[in-house]
């Protein structure tokens, strides 16, 4: 037998609910540590001095974790970190943990730029 003890460790749990019959959003994530681990940091943020609060990102998000009051911010909890912000925004405001394609964020970013304004405004 081997014995092993978990001195520290930390983890997720995802609660889906993609049909929305419990809430009105798809993921609650719930980040959790023990034995002095820091939390991880949330995969995107908005960067409040380069947001305009154009709403792009908010229209995108099919997981209802942009919060646009009282300035535009991510829900870590309900965020499920696709990605799909981060290219729709045009002035670049999203901020990655993780470096993403940017020549992929610059394409994408132009089409949808294109389409809403088409579109919405
Ligand atoms: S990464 Fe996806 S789920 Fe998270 S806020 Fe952006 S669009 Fe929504």
């Amino acid at each position: 037998m081997t014995a092993f003890v978990l001195y520290k460790f930390k983890g997720k749990v995802f609660d889906y609910d993609f049909e929305k019959q419990t809430r009105d959003y798809k993921v609650h994530r719930t980040r959790f540590t023990f034995g002095g681990m820091s939390q991880e940091k949330a995969g995107l943020t908005i960067d409040s001095e380069k947001c305009i609060a154009y709403g792009a990102c908010e229209k995108v998000c099919t997981f209802s974790a942009i919060i646009p009051d009282p300035q535009y911010r991510i829900n870590s909890t309900r965020c499920d970190e696709c990605g799909a912000c981060y290219i729709t925004c045009p002035v670049n405001a999203i901020i990655a943990k993780l470096p993403l394609d940017e020549s992929e964020r610059q394409k994408s970013g132009k089409q949808l730029r294109t389409y809403t304004q088409n579109h919405d405004h």
